[in-house]
C-alpha cells in the first residue's frame, strides 16, 4: 500500500515531464512494477497517502471563459481565471465555505481577469500573471470598452509568474509552465487532479483548435513553439482544461490538433 502511494507520487512528479531529467527504474523489490521510481523522492516522502486536487469549472460570462476552482481535501482554494460575470463563482466559493488564497491567470484577456476585482473584495487572495501580460491586466477597463463593458479596474499588487514556479494546494503541487503565443505572458498550470494529471492551459490549446494569435503581443510561430514543448512532451492522458470550451487530451490534441497542420511560418 505504502509502495503503491510512494510510486503514484513519483510517477505524478516525473513520469509526464520527460523534458526533465529522466528519473531512474525501480529499484526497490516492494515498489509498485508500474512506471518510473524516484528514490531520492521515496526518502523524503512521508507515508501519508497525497490527496489529490477537485477541480471545479464554471463558464463565466459573455465569452463563455471557463473559471477554474482547485480544491484541496482541507485548507484554502486557489482560483484560476475568475472572468466577466462571476457572480456563480462567487456563489459556489460561498457554498464551498473555504476561503480563497489565490488567483492564478493564465493570461491577462479581459474574460480571464475581469472577476478579480470581485473576489478582492470577499477574500484578502494574492493574484498572479505572468509580468509579460501585465500590459493586458492593466488596460481592462479600455479594453472592455471597445467590446462594450464596463468592467472595474483589476487589483494592483499581483506577483508574477515564472516558468518553474510550484505553488501548494493543500497536499497537492502546481507547477507553472510558460507557454507565450495567444498572448506573450500566457502560461499553463499542471497538478494532479482526482481524475489523473491535468493541464490547465487558458487560450493556448483547445478542443480541436488553439488560441488567437492576431491580438497584442501574438505570435503563432512562438504559440506553436510552446505547445509542441511544453504540452506535447506531457503523457497523453493528461487532461487539458482550457480557456473556453470541453476538455480534451494531450493524446487526442497530438494526434489532430489543426496546429500541427500549419507551417510555423504562417504567422497571424
Ligand atoms: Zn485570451
Ligand atoms: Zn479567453
Amino acid at each position: 500500500m505504502h509502495a503503491d502511494a510512494v510510486s503514484y507520487v513519483c510517477r505524478r512528479l516525473h513520469a509526464d515531464a520527460p523534458r526533465k531529467a529522466r528519473p531512474r527504474r525501480a529499484v526497490f523489490p516492494e515498489a509498485s512494477q508500474e512506471g518510473w521510481f524516484c528514490t531520492h523522492q521515496r526518502m523524503m516522502l512521508s507515508p501519508k497517502p497525497v490527496v489529490p486536487l477537485v477541480i471545479h469549472s464554471l463558464p463565466l460570462g459573455p465569452f463563455e471563459t471557463n473559471a477554474w476552482v482547485l480544491l484541496p481535501a482541507r485548507g484554502s482554494v486557489t482560483v484560476v481565471d475568475p472572468g466577466m460575470e462571476p457572480q456563480a463563482l462567487l456563489d459556489l466559493l460561498q457554498e464551498l465555505g473555504r476561503p480563497v488564497e489565490r488567483i492564478l491567470l493564465t493570461h491577462g484577456h479581459l474574460d480571464h481577469v475581469a472577476g478579480c476585482a470581485a473576489l478582492r473584495r470577499h477574500w484578502d487572495c494574492s493574484i498572479h500573471l505572468h509580468p509579460e501580460d501585465l500590459f493586458l491586466y492593466r488596460s481592462l477597463v479600455e479594453h472592455g470598452a471597445w467590446y462594450g463593458f464596463q468592467l472595474e479596474a483589476a487589483p494592483e499588487n499581483t506577483q508574477p509568474l515564472a516558468h518553474g514556479l510550484r505553488f501548494a494546494v493543500g497536499d497537492e503541487e502546481l507547477e507553472v509552465l510558460a507557454t507565450p503565443g495567444h498572448s506573450p505572458g500566457s502560461v499553463c498550470l499542471r497538478m494532479e487532479s482526482e481524475t489523473g494529471p491535468a493541464l490547465v492551459c487558458g487560450d493556448t490549446l483547445f478542443a480541436g483548435a488553439f488560441g488567437r494569435t492576431d491580438l497584442p503581443g501574438g505570435s503563432f510561430r512562438t504559440l506553436k513553439a510552446s505547445v509542441l514543448r511544453e504540452i506535447f512532451t506531457l503523457s497523453g492522458a493528461t487532461r487539458l482544461l482550457p480557456g473556453h470550451g470541453p476538455s480534451t487530451t494531450v493524446e487526442v490534441e497530438r494526434r489532430g490538433n489543426p496546429l500541427l497542420m500549419l507551417d510555423e511560418g504562417d504567422e497571424g
